[in-house]
């Protein structure tokens, strides 16, 4: 079935520039931007997923622990509040990716995935935040032949690894849920569901702000630099003197200059309709309400939300020449047009449905697709960031480990080769621009062909992602 990109336009028209999540009447009150210098024990820059576990751990650590937590926007205003809600079990970026870089470590990889997902709905539960949370799976189906096989091989993998995974021919994944496109489909039960990602960053905040922790929010942090007893912060209007700083900021530009080459921003762009109708959701199944996604390297994610609408993103990731991460790459008509198009080819019994939001998040993506952890400046500064589109679970587990860093304690977390070992750095500019181009290239004539070519092997042998 052909693309049309111009019959998909009109259902754009009304969109708001707005992420879905956090675009609701009851979002909560920012809280007050730091005006005046203040001291404490650690001090977290960003309010993401990352930086608000971070604070909320170290205050369960040490309840006298003072934590000030800055925020350059708002709680949630990035990623966290962007993303597709899925809720992930994996520390590895996937099973498959996991076996290629971490084959001794995957059980305990995935031993300590399981334990953070347990934990995380438990602390949900304790402190009565409702974050839409279902444990329902995934499926992922086949859009293209060669695709059957790697499904195939998916299933046979989650299943040696302890997941519940089946493989659905055609008629199967279509009686699940209805499009003309789907060619087999891989069914997990196991391993995750999907959420509301606002919800859990509004609750979050709460649960931080119960324990004491100071949030200051519109407070963008605009350099560091050591200081007695450890690390002066600069805002635009005042500093904090922090005896420990935790760098939560994701793909925005890094406070600390060596993270310039393990962190690439990546745009990666979503859709949201209106509610669907009884007949239109009839026409389409989907009654488990899972999450969705494709098995090509440029993949869609899709759900459905609460009110019944479907969150529809992916496939068209871009990288700016230089990392550039300025808010107006946020909407691009070329890569919503494109989504939109591809939604309406997958459902072609929803045309006429219309889209109410469109937005980009940025995806900190590094050369292995896990997170890079560390620390600097004499041990007072440590940082998780990194976690390449796959941070909804798993930026808990890298919050933990950033605070072991930062305390000097070994644990678990600390001695894992994923943590103790960095990513393969990215070039710099100029030639950092042609090598992403060059390498996404590469991804789609995959996806394409059904091959791997000669510069993704290359790129594999150095243990460089883009296997997952
Ligand atoms: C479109 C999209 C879809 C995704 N879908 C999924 C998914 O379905 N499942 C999944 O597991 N993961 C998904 N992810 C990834 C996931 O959202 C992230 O991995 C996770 O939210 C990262 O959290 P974070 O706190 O590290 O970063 P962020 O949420 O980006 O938080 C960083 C914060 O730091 C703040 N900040 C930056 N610089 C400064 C500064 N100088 N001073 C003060 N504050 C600063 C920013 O304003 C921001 O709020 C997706 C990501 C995107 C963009």
């Amino acid at each position: 079935m052909s693309l049309d990109l111009a019959a998909a336009v009109p259902a754009l028209a009304d969109a708001v520039p707005r992420p879905f999540w956090t675009d609701r009447p009851d979002a909560p009150t920012p809280c007050e931007p730091l005006i005046s210098a203040t001291n404490c024990d650690l001090l977290v820059i960003g309010g993401g997923l990352t930086g608000l576990w971070a604070a909320i751990e170290a205050k369960s650590i040490d309840p006298s622990c003072d934590v000030v937590l800055l925020e350059g926007s708002e709680i949630a205003f990035g990623a966290s509040g962007r993303n597709g809600g899925f809720f992930s079990e994996s520390l590895s970026h996937g099973v498959a990716h996991g076996l290629a870089l971490w084959p001794d470590e995957l059980p305990t990889l995935l031993r300590l995935g399981r334990e953070n997902i347990k934990e995380i709905i438990e602390f949900l539960s304790s402190e009565g935040i409702d974050a839409g949370l279902r444990m329902c799976g995934k499926t992922a189906v086949a859009v293209k032949p060669h695709q059957i096989d790697e499904l195939r091989a998916a299933v046979a993998l989650h299943q040696e690894y302890g997941e519940s995974a089946i493989m659905l021919d055609a008629d199967e994944v279509r009686a699940d849920v209805d499009s003309p496109t789907y060619l087999a489909g891989m069914r997990v039960r196991s391993g995750g569901g999907l959420l509301d990602p606002a919800l859990l960053c509004w609750g979050l905040k709460r649960a931080a702000l119960a324990r004491g922790v100071r949030i200051h929010e519109h407070s963008p942090v605009t350099g560091l630099q050591p200081a007695k007893p450890g690390i002066a912060v600069r805002t635009n209007q005042a500093t904090v003197t922090a005896r420990r700083v935790l760098l939560a900021t994701n793909a925005y530009p890094p406070l600390l200059r060596r993270l310039r080459s393990r962190v690439l921003p990546i745009y990666d762009h979503v859709l949201v309709t209106e509610p669907l109708t009884g007949a239109q959701l009839t026409a389409i199944g989907w009654r488990e309400s899972q999450g969705m996604t494709d098995a090509g390297n440029q993949f869609h994610y899709y759900r459905r939300t609460a009110d019944d609408r479907i969150l529809w993103g992916g496939y068209d990731a871009v990288y700016y020449f230089g990392n550039r991460t300025d808010s107006d790459r946020e909407q691009r008509d070329r890569s919503h047009e494109l989504l939109a198009a591809q939604f309406f080819q997958t459902f072609p019994q929803l045309t006429g449905l219309r889209f109410t939001h469109r937005w980009a998040g940025l995806i900190d993506s590094t050369s292995r697709f896990t997170p890079v952890f560390g620390t600097a400046m004499g041990g007072r500064l440590g940082y998780a960031v990194g976690f390449t589109g796959l941070g909804v679970g798993a930026s808990r587990f890298g919050a933990r480990t950033a605070l072991d860093l930062l305390a000097g304690r070994t644990t678990e977390r600390t001695e894992l080769e994923l943590v103790r070992r960095k990513p393969f750095p990215f070039p710099p500019e100029p030639l950092r621009y042609p090598l992403v181009q060059f390498t996404r290239a590469a991804l789609a004539r995959e996806d394409e062909a059904g091959r791997r070519g000669i510069w993704l092997r290359t790129l594999d042998r150095f243990g460089i992602g883009f296997n997952s």
